[in-house]
């Protein structure tokens, strides 16, 4: 059986910059140096002692290709009794796989990690878990520092590409935090390019890879978890149904992480942070632009827009949302409200928006439940051509201006 080797991490030094890197290779092959790189300000708070992070990094590569680890040095003990014993099992039958196991030394080395740590993307995970955690009387739970990685999110597997795409999100990200006054944490890494795998199965271990390369700054960090708890299950599909299993197994003596938002729904996160005029400029769902703007068109973006609007919200996100578009074409958004309320695979996204419509008393009109019968792809207006009487038609677009009354020039 092949193994994965793991060599302890060594710190490299640059200019301004501070890498984390240790050597890994599967059996007789080409070594490859995994790096986690930080601002030369935080070098002092990454971990040598242990290779917690790049094992956890890794987790997601070992299980697909069924791969004992062997670690030419510590991890955390804490983090071993909980691999050992819980999560490993699980996976190894959720994904049917054999092996697993880990040849390694332990250690309980604690450091003074006073820092709160939780990712900001400016979406709505990464907001509700900021604003929940800000001026809380149990000032140890608030969070310190905001963490921004390259760790699969911009191009899963990475390249220049991903990380043209990281640097330019990232600028944004600067403008958020220096403009509110958060601390603001970066991690590049290369581990994209050796994983080489969906970053809808591995994502949580990338993220707390990074998290635990700066175990000495982080005594606690918030994981935005995307997922409700009621559909928390192992599966091939992504490791976000069980991130709740994640956090509490990936945690290690000096780092304490949590699911931050398994506790609600996304519609209950939408409306806690509509509270806040921080995110009136700044919230970004979007799925389709690249460059940082929401297109006002994707799937994720209308269904924010609609959350918005079922809680009378949306108005305060004109600088964020194309309104006009919505405004336009909103009996089709509206028919597809009630549609997808309705399908199997997504009403878990729209059931509790069309609810929330009802219960706020806005009325979802008549020709959007008629609408609603045809199949999403079915365009509108031929729907309407053959519907509605052509003299109606031909009187609308006179009225609108489309056609002249043939009176007229
Ligand atoms: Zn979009």
């Amino acid at each position: 059986m092949k193994e994965l080797i793991i060599e302890m991490p060594k710190i490299e030094k640059s200019l301004n910059k501070a890498k984390l890197v240790a050597e890994i290779r599967v059996e007789n092959s080409e070594k490859y140096n995994l790096w986690f790189e930080v601002e030369k300000e935080y070098e002092k708070y990454l971990c040598v002692e242990t290779a917690d992070a790049f094992l956890v990094a890794l987790i997601p590569y070992f299980v697909k290709h069924d791969l004992n680890v062997k670690i030419n040095g510590k991890i955390s003990s804490k983090l071993y009794y909980q691999l050992i014993n819980y999560l490993f099992p699980l996976l190894r039958r959720g994904y049917k796989k054999n092996n697993l196991d880990i040849d390694c030394q332990i250690t309980d080395v604690k450091y003074d990690s006073k820092g709160v740590g939780a990712s900001i993307s400016c979406g709505v995970d990464s907001f509700y878990t900021l604003f929940k955690h800000k001026d809380l009387s149990d000032s140890k739970y608030n969070i310190t520092h905001l963490t921004f990685f390259n760790a699969g999110s911009h191009g899963e597997y990475g390249g220049e590409e991903a990380r043209h795409l990281y640097h330019k999100r990232l600028k944004n990200i600067k403008s958020f935090c220096d403009e509110n006054n958060y601390k603001l944490v970066t991690v590049d890494s290369n581990m994209n390019e050796f994983i080489m795998m969906s970053h809808l199965v591995t994502h949580t271990f990338r993220t707390l890879g990074c998290v635990l390369a700066l175990q000495k700054l982080f005594g606690k960090y918030y994981f935005a978890s995307g997922t409700n708890f009621d559909d928390t299950r192992i599966t091939p599909i992504s490791c976000a149904y069980y991130d709740i299993l994640n956090v509490h197994c990936l945690s290690t003596e000096n780092t304490q992480i949590y699911c931050s938002g398994i506790e609600t729904t996304r519609l209950e996160k939408i409306k806690y942070i509509s509270q806040f005029e921080e995110t009136y400029n700044w919230l970004n769902v979007c799925i389709a632009h690249n460059d940082g703007e929401n297109c006002s068109k994707c799937e994720k973006c209308i269904r924010t827009m609609t959350a918005l609007d079922s809680l009378n919200k949306l108005q305060k996100y004109k600088n964020v949302f194309d309104l006009d578009y919505y405004q336009k074409h909103k009996l089709a958004i509206y028919s597809d409200i009630i549609r997808n309320s309705r399908d199997k695979e997504m009403k878990e996204y729209y059931l509790e928006i069309y609810y929330t419509f009802k219960q706020n008393h806005k009325k979802l009109p008549f020709p959007a439940y008629c609408l609603s019968i045809f199949p999403a792809k079915v365009k509108i207006k031929r729907i309407i051509k053959r519907i509605l009487p052509q003299k109606l038609i031909k009187a609308y677009k006179i009225k609108k201006g489309i056609l002249n009354d043939g009176f007229t020039d």
